[in-house]
């Protein structure tokens, strides 16, 4: 026998003791956004490769060295999606979107970034994202972090901090990239390969550079806050002051810029110090230019995209970690007639009980070994039916975690007694 195929490196599989948490991750997530009335997208995980060259930048972490990009059958450029939001806007246009209109989305599903694989840094991962299209003003940049807080709320996430900053205009941001080229250029034996070549073709994004030996030069160099307009000034005090009203903290970071081209004005980001150096689990901002760059009619844009492999991770240790759904019952069949009877009974018990959770024991088996995996299982409920119960029309519930003793109830009660425990 040949060796075993492996998964590719950085890519994992969701296994079955881990998708409860997703779950329970992503129905909260489902919740919060139908609150907020955005509907959901969702977009082919291929798309053509100059839509990312395009929109994206191409002088950036992405589009140079972490895109899986490859030829198809017909030649043409093809690209696993590295993040949505290009897609969306791809979408947009192509079916007439954004026209005279306002349309609030969310998005989710695996990302692709061929980056160094280490916790919280993967090659597939999941992102779930909040767009909101044709509204220009700081309110609609207010409701979609507000959103953002609430999903910390409703997962129970404590202790993310808020980083919010102003980019400003295209404008604004070439005059302040004089000043920043000026400024690096005087340390030009400090910089590293990339923040070189950087320096002529992008170099806003030596701000963002991970190299800790460029971190007191970043910390040093002009401040683009300082430079910015009176529109952008003002709304990004209107967005603080949104913020002051409704009670969410932040701090203004004026170092934050983000990995992608597209982002003007708002950008802000979710961090934690409790992930290592993969401590942002969400981040976004305005990208008011990028329907027209990809053929569009201007439209204002504002969103964020979530880790949800990292938000997952918080939850995995945070200390009120919520309680998963567990099976309800498992329905242990002792003797011939009762193994016919059970499946049965099952279907009509669920067909009573649509969001009951119960497992049959297959196979058949002694009491004890089907009792063990009816406490493996994790079921609340054991439903015990053998030949005897059977020719009474009862059945024994031994309660599995801590709820009483067993006994006996009659058939005919057995919906009964699962709807009044109140099955979520
Ligand atoms: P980072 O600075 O960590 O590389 P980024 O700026 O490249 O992040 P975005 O493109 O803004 O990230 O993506 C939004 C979010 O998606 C990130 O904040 C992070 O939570 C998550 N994310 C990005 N890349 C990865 C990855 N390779 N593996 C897991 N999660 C990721
Ligand atoms: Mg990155």
């Amino acid at each position: 026998m040949g060796k075993n195929v492996k998964a590719i490196r950085g890519m994992h599989d969701l296994l079955p003791d881990q998708s409860p948490m997703w779950h329970f991750l992503e129905d909260r997530v489902r919740q919060v956004v139908d609150g907020y009335g955005y509907r959901d997208m969702r977009t082919p995980i291929l798309e053509m490769t100059e839509l990312f060259s395009r929109s994206i930048g191409e002088v950036t972490d992405i589009v140079e060295k972490e895109m899986y990009t490859f030829a198809d059958r017909n030649g043409d450029s093809l690209t696993l999606r590295p993040e949505n939001t290009a897609s969306c806007v791809r979408a947009g246009i192509e079916n007439g979107l954004f026209h005279n209109q306002i349309q609030r989305i969310w998005y989710r599903g695996p990302m692709f970034r061929h980056e160094r694989p280490q916790k919280g840094r993967y090659r597939q991962f999941y992102q779930i994202g909040v767009e909101a299209y044709g509204l220009p003003g700081p309110d609609i940049d207010l409701e979609v972090i507000l959103i953002s807080r609430r999903f910390w709320q409703v997962l129970g996430l404590e202790g993310l901090e808020l980083q919010i900053n102003s980019l400003g205009t295209s404008e604004e941001r070439t005059a302040y990239r004089e000043l920043l080229v000026t400024y690096l250029s005087d340390y030009k034996d400090q910089l590293d390969e990339d923040s070189l070549r950087r320096l002529d073709s992008n170099p806003l994004r030596i701000l963002d550079s991970k190299n800790p030996d460029l971190k007191q030069l970043i910390a040093d160099a002009p401040v683009l806050m300082e430079h910015l307009g009176e529109e952008s000034l003002s709304h990004f005090e209107t967005l603080c002051a949104g913020l002051d009203a409704c009670g969410v903290d932040y701090v203004v970071n004026p170092r934050l810029v983000r990995g992608l081209d597209y982002y003007g004005r708002t950008v802000f980001e979710w961090v934690t110090d409790r992930l290592g150096a993969q401590g942002t689990v969400c981040a976004g901002g305005r990208y008011d230019g990028l329907v027209e760059q990809l053929g569009g009619r201007p439209t204002p844009a504002v969103g964020f995209a979530m880790g949800v492999e990292r938000l997952i991770a918080l939850l995995e240790e945070s200390e009120n970690k919520p309680s998963l759904k567990q099976l309800d019952a498992y329905l242990v069949l002792m003797g011939e007639a009762a193994q016919k009877q059970g499946l049965i009974l099952a279907e009509k018990l669920r067909g009573q009980c649509p969001d009951l959770r119960l497992l049959v024991n297959c196979g058949a088996g002694s009491f004890k070994s089907q009792f063990k995996k009816a406490d493996r299982s994790g079921a609340r409920y054991a439903l015990i039916l053998g030949d005897d119960e059977l020719k009474q029309d009862i059945i024994g519930v031994k309660p599995l975690r801590g709820e009483g003793e067993q006994r006996q109830i009659a058939l005919s009660d057995l919906a009964g007694f699962f709807s009044q425990r109140h099955l979520p």
